[in-house]
This record gives structure tokens, sequence and C-alpha cells, in this order.
């Protein structure tokens, strides 16, 4: 903030977090206002320490000369008359080298750099920068002086943690630039690398020579892909590839694909934090973002300790040298949760752009709803089901939609990067019916639905494989049938049949008993428990079977065909039982050995002796 800032409003109504703003009116008339534009109030009664604070905010709402607007701070001692400062820029983020690894509040705060300077009770009105501004790196350029360049064209790179982290053209370039020179060598964020002039046509023949350093801002509610897209530099691409999680009952039940969408509702405890946990960590991609809009503080966290110290399977580093947290609790204002959101998508599009898979996770999308819900009920607006506003189901849809490929054109090195994104949904009482769950159902592509019941009895994931769906198997039918064998599908369903007539007969037995049904019967009961506890249920604590590669899991359901056809001659009800208790526990034995080691082996020719 400059010393002078230049006031262009004043307050004249204050409702919570919610304040009204009026333009000052001079000869030369009034600043404009804009939607979604950042603006800051400088409350008149300075901060205890003496400090002028400036509480950001944004324009929600215009009419004629007065807008509403959410401040993303406490409004205490805000009061009418104050004056307001428009900063003319949307709410936008920071996009350059530095952001792995860092813990960001919802309007990209570092927090690490907040408690360092301010100590744990941050102060109000500390607007930190989001990037390190005096750490160095090596620009590797990649165009020379004299070339042309359009937006998100690759300019250089710098080493980010393991990655090349390319350094692109501004995403908002119009047409043709030339570089006019560019310079090789150790740089902060603040300097600049080169400079770019406008290619006379049509479009830039009034523009300004531009200068680039190694990060650009970007508002976060606009798609980084849409403007590139909108300017031909980019076309949307076709998830064909499956993100492999390693965890059985998503891979080979109900497949997420790259650059899709999945959502996973279920009531308080069914295990949504631990399963996201997992799949952040065992899944084929480069850079996880996650977005915590915490249930309680704690649980955010056990997420910020809990990262740092987790070992990262793909590269023995920790897994937070490829993540970046923005992290929300319940007791930050409203306003900065709902932002959260689109913060961390903005920063998971940055990565995509440059050719990266990123897989972005946000839990729970009920908090950020409710954050919704309290600021439209403030601004009066006609509430819609459940006090959410109408506009909840078009807020949603546009949140997933930013999921994709986006495949660059236009230069010879073409970049292909995918976000996929997956929200957890936390409704209460765990009742499916209410809105945002509704809402999430009709827009992702595959549906992890945790039960209560499998969390109660213990089985881990809780997913319960009777309702949960994807709708990406018909596109990743031919990467599962190459890499899974041509007759994946219709083994899967068949898989699927066991289990639900296994769960039709166990509730016949809930009312008949054992006695009331026919060994047949008895038998698929068996085999539909069977599958679930040796391939639905996967142990996390158990270092093998926390995750378990395609290739694995393929073996398990050859395994499974073999067992399912066996003819067991018999009908004995308690031996049946015993028979698949042995089994269950020699498979279970079998699936926390290393693969085709001495212990593995021994299970396999155990099970082989049980069919002769
Ligand atoms: P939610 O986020 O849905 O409220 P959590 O993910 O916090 O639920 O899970 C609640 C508890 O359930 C965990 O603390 C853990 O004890 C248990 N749990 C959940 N998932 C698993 C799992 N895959 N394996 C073992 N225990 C689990
Ligand atoms: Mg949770």
């Amino acid at each position: 903030m400059d010393t002078k800032p230049k006031i262009t409003a004043r307050v004249v109504a204050v409702q919570d977090d919610l304040v009204t703003i009026e333009s000052i009116t001079t000869e030369n008339g009034s600043h404009p206002l804009t939607k979604n534009e950042v603006i800051y109030i400088l409350p008149s009664r300075l901060a205890d320490d003496g400090r002028q604070e400036y509480l950001k905010a944004e324009v929600l709402r215009i009419s004629g000369n007065r807008a509403d607007a959410q401040v993303y701070e406490s409004t205490s001692g805000v009061g009418v008359g104050d004056s307001v400062v428009q900063t003319d820029e949307l709410l936008s983020v920071e996009l350059g080298p530095g952001l792995l690894g860092t813990v960001y509040d919802g309007l990209q705060n570092p927090l690490n750099e907040l408690s360092n300077q301010y100590g744990t009770f941050l102060p109000r009105g500390v607007d930190l920068s989001a990037l390190d501004h005096s750490r160095k790196w090596l620009f590797n350029p990649s165009v020379k002086a004299g070339d042309i360049v359009r937006a998100g064209d690759e300019l250089g790179w710098v080493a980010e943690s393991r990655f090349n982290h390319l350094i692109m053209a501004p995403f908002d370039l119009l047409g043709p630039w030339k570089i006019s020179w560019i310079q090789k060598g150790s740089f902060t964020v603040e300097e600049n690398v080169l400079e770019i002039v406008p290619v006379s046509d049509e479009v830039n023949s009034v523009q300004a020579p531009r200068l680039i350093g190694l990060k650009q801002r970007w508002p976060i509610r606009i798609p980084i892909g849409k403007s590139l897209i909108q300017r031909s530099q980019a076309e949307r691409g076709y998830p064909t590839h499956p993100l492999v999680t390693t965890i059985r009952l998503i891979d080979t039940f109900f497949p997420i694909a790259k650059g899709g969408t999945a959502c996973i509702p279920g009531p308080f405890g069914a295990g949504k934090t631990v399963l996201q946990g997992l799949i952040s960590r065992y899944s084929d991609v480069d850079i996880v973002i996650v977005v915590a809009c915490g249930e309680r503080a704690g649980e955010v966290v056990e997420t910020i300790r809990e990262f740092p110290n987790l070992q990262d399977p793909k590269t023995g580093g920790t897994l937070m040298e490829r993540t970046i947290i923005i992290c929300n609790t319940s007791s930050m204002p409203v306003a900065a949760r709902e932002a959260s959101i689109y913060t961390g998508i903005t920063l998971g599009e940055y990565y995509q752009s440059m050719g990266l898979d990123v897989l972005l996770i946000a839990d729970s999308t009920s908090r950020w709803a409710q954050a919704m819900r309290e600021t439209s009920g403030r601004l009066e607006e006609i509430p819609g089901e459940e006090a959410f506003p109408a506009y909840l189901d078009s807020s949603i849809k546009s949140v997933y939609e930013r999921a994709g490929i986006l495949t660059t054109m236009n230069t010879e090195k073409s970049r292909s990067g995918s976000l996929t994104m997956i929200g957890t949904v936390s409704p209460a009482g765990g009742n499916f019916e209410e809105p945002v769950t509704q809402s999430t159902l009709s827009t992702v592509k595959t549906f992890l639905g945790l039960s209560s019941d499998r969390a109660y009895r213990r089985f881990y994931p809780a997913i319960d494989p009777l309702i949960s769906w994807s709708r990406y198997v018909p596109q990743l039918k031919d990467w599962y049938v190459n890499n899974m064998g041509e007759d994946w599908l219709p083994r899967i369903n068949k898989l699927k049949q066991i289990l639900t007539k296994g769960e039709d007969v166990r509730s016949m037995m809930q009312v008949a008993g054992e006695e009331g049904i026919t060994v047949d019967d008895f038998i698929l009961h068996q085999r539909a428990e069977f599958i679930d506890r040796i391939f639905l249920q996967q142990d996390a604590f158990d270092s093998v079977d926390v995750s378990v590669p395609l290739e694995r899991q393929n073996a398990l359901l050859n395994l499974i065909d073999e067992i399912c056809v066996y003819d067991l001659k018999c009908s004995d009800k308690t031996e049946i039982r015993e028979w698949f208790t042995e089994l269950t526990n020699i498979v279970k034995n079998l699936n926390y050995s290393k693969m085709n080691d001495v212990g593995y082996k021994n299970y396999i020719s155990k099970i082989k002796e049980m069919m002769k």
C-alpha cells in the first residue's frame, strides 16, 4: 500500500462482515465501482498499536453509486464515514515459483510467514505477499530476443522442488508480442527478466511494452484455461486415463478420470478426511492442492501437521514438497472461506497450464456452501432450498467445471495437463437428499458414497459399493481393457452382482435366520462377504495393503474369479462358513505380504490347496 492512498468512497453502513460503501463525487465525477473488485477499508479508529489498518474486502453487488462488499476480516470498530480505497483489481492470486510446500489462508496469505511475524494471534488488516520476495531462482530462458510469443507460451523455467516450473507469457496477452530483451540468471520474483513489445496489428496497436518477471497475478474467479482457449492458445481435452489412486474400491469399481470430478459425501466420522488423505498421498499426480474448509479448527491443524511428515511414496521426500494447502477453519471469517476454493483452483490451474497433473481436494465443500449461504442471507437475497441461495447449483457447477484436461497449442512444445477435482460433502445427519449433496451429485461424474453403517462395522474405506457409481466407465473402458484385460467390464459387473445379491441374502437372513435360506443363497452370501473383506476393504494402517498398484489389484481379481467358480461340494452351512473364514484369513495375510516374496507365494499355495 503506498503512503498516500487515494480515498474514493466511504462506508455508509456495516452489518457483520458486509459493508455498504458509497462513491465520493468530486467535480471530476466519481471513481467507478466494479463487481468483484478488491477494496480496502481504513477504519478511522487506529489499531491498539497505532497502526492504520487496511481491511480487505470484495465488491459483491452494485446499485448506482453504492456497493455492498464482503470484508475478509472482522469488522469490529468499522464505522459509517470510514475511508475506502479501491484497487481496480479483481480478487487475485500471485502465481510463480515458491508456491509448493506453502500453507495459505483463503486469500493466499502465507500462514507460516504470518505466524513468524505476528505470533499465533493474527492481527487484523495484515496483507502479506504470497511469494517469498527475497529468494532467488535461476531463470533459464527458452526464447530469445526477436521471438514472437502469445498468452501462455513458455518463456523459460526455474527449478522448483523436482519440477521445471515454467515461466509463461501472461495469460491475458492479446495477440502476438515480440521479445525485445531477455536475461538469464538468478532473480527474485520481484525482478524483471524480459520485456515484450506488441507486434502491431489491430489488437495491439495501442499497447505499451510490458516487463515480465517470474510471477504473474490472476483473478481467482476467472478460469486460466478459459482465457487461453478464448485466445486460441489451448483447447480442452477429453479425459481418457484414470487417476490411479491405488485404492482398490476406487480404481477397480468406481474409477475417477484424470481431469475428472468426484465427490465423497458421508456423515461425520465416516472417514472422508482419512480417505482424501490417502488419495492425495498415493494418486499418480504431480501436484496436490488441499483446500481445507475445516469442520473444526483441530482437523485443519491435523492436516497441516501431518503432511510435512508424510513420506511421498513417489520421491521418498516429504509429501509437502509437491503440495499446497489452503486452509480455513470455521473460526476464520466466512467470506475468506468462500474465496478459498477459488484460490485453490486457480493455483491448480496454474500448474496444470505447465503441463502437469494436478489433484485438488476440497474438504469439505459443505462448509464452503454454508459460507455462501451466510453471505447471501446478509445480502437479503431470495433464499432457495434450506436457505441456500438460488444460485447454489450453478456455483457448484462452475467450481467443478474448472476441472479438465488442457492442451496448449501453437507452439512446437505442446503441453497437456490435467486438473482433477474431488470434493467431500458432509451432509447433516448423513442425509444425502439435502441441496449441497444433490447439486454436487448432479455435477460430478464419480460418486463415492460413504456409509455410516460400514464405518460403524469398521469396513474401511467405508465407500458403499451398492450406492456408489462412476460415469467415467465408458470413456475409460479402452484404457482398462488395455491394462486390465479384455473382460474387465463384464467381470466387474459380475462382482457387483454378487455383492448386490449377497446384500439381499443378508437382509433375508436378518428376518428368517440362517436356517431360513437355501445353501446356494448361503454360499452366495459368503462369497459377497469374502469379496468385501479381502477386496473392498483395505487396511490403511498396513504398509503394503495401504496402496495397491493396479497390476496387483488385477492379480487379486483373478484369484477371486477362481474362488467364485470353485464348487465347494458341501451342504453344511457351518462347514461352508468355516471354509470361507479360513480363506478370508489367508487372503488377508496375502494382502499384507509384498507381492511375489516367499510369504506371498506360501499363501498362494495354501489357497490352491484349499481348492483341491
Ligand atoms: P470424517 O472426515 O468423515 O468426519 P474421518 O476421516 O475423520 O471422518 O474419520 C474418522 C475416524 O474413522 C478416523 O479418525 C479413524 O479412526 C477412522 N477411519 C476412517 N477411515 C479409516 C481407514 N481407512 N482405516 C482405518 N480407520 C479409519
Ligand atoms: Mg473430516
